[in-house]
């Protein structure tokens, strides 16, 4: 089974969206497990501090690392098969083809950070992988980890109602090297405010369909994210 330990100061958060729709009825399945653990716990002193002010100057805080070493200890034993993630804007962008290898891994322990993030020295400390969503600031840790875990669990045997639906989607046709984005998709009505449907897709004609789709799945990646095609294997697998 597919589990994930979330370690957060904001355990609220969990399930969230992923108790909903078909996470949320797999979660209630025991298809995959959610757990999260309080990192102030483990926090120093009567008022449980988890974060310093910054050595060297500057801004906000920073989770200690001694916090999050304790709080890591005592979520998952040392020899806990599941990679350890770190969420964080200087991670490796989250792929596609990472997600898929998660999803058939026996889970994940994910560390949400929040302030400045984390005390650099935990990361070699506790082997955490870090883990980016985009190119852009949050404001914690959480919502990242949220969409990692929905990104594998729709991966999962069972979860998906199709499983066909999962392999035509942008970023799982093309090749692993070199994925691309979907095809348009429509449905009724036939006619929407003087638009048709284009004419071939309505032919029955399957292969012509499958041609005229994978034209325009390049097409579109082409003109949107030309890095898709240009991009070497390392990245597409991180
Ligand atoms: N000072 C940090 C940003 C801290 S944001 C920097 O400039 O790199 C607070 C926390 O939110 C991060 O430590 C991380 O856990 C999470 N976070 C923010 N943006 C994220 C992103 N794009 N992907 C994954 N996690 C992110």
């Amino acid at each position: 089974m597919f589990r994930a330990t979330v370690l957060t100061l904001f355990p609220e958060m969990f399930p969230g969206p992923l108790g909903l729709s078909l996470a949320g009825d797999a979660l209630a399945r025991h298809v995959w497990s959610l757990e999260t653990k309080q990192i102030r716990d483990h926090g120093i002193g009567r008022h449980r501090a988890v974060d310093d002010t910054p050595a060297g100057g500057g801004p906000g805080m920073v989770m200690r690392a001694d916090v999050l070493a304790a709080a890591l200890d005592a979520a998952a034993p040392a020899d806990d098969p599941r990679p350890r993630l770190l969420m964080s804007p200087r991670g490796a962008p989250l792929t596609q083809s990472r997600v898929r290898n998660l999803s058939q891994g026996p889970g994940a322990i994910i560390l949400c950070a929040r302030f400045e993030g984390v005390d650099e020295r935990i990361i070699a400390a506790r082997r955490l992988e870090e883990i980016s969503i985009g190119d852009y600031i949050l404001s914690g840790g959480e919502i990242a980890a949220l969409a990692l875990i929905d990104a594998c669990v729709r991966l999962l045997p069972g979860v998906m109602g199709e499983k066909a639906s999962g392999e035509e989607e942008s970023f799982e046709t093309g090749s692993c090297e070199h994925p691309l984005l979907e095809y348009p998709q429509y449905t009724r009505p036939r006619d929407f405010e003087g638009h048709a449907i284009p004419d071939i897709l309505l032919s029955g004609d399957h292969a012509k369909i499958a041609t005229w789709r994978s034209e325009k799945a390049f097409r579109l990646t082409q003109a949107r994210r030309p890095d898709l095609l240009s991009r070497n294997k390392s990245t597409a697998d991180n």
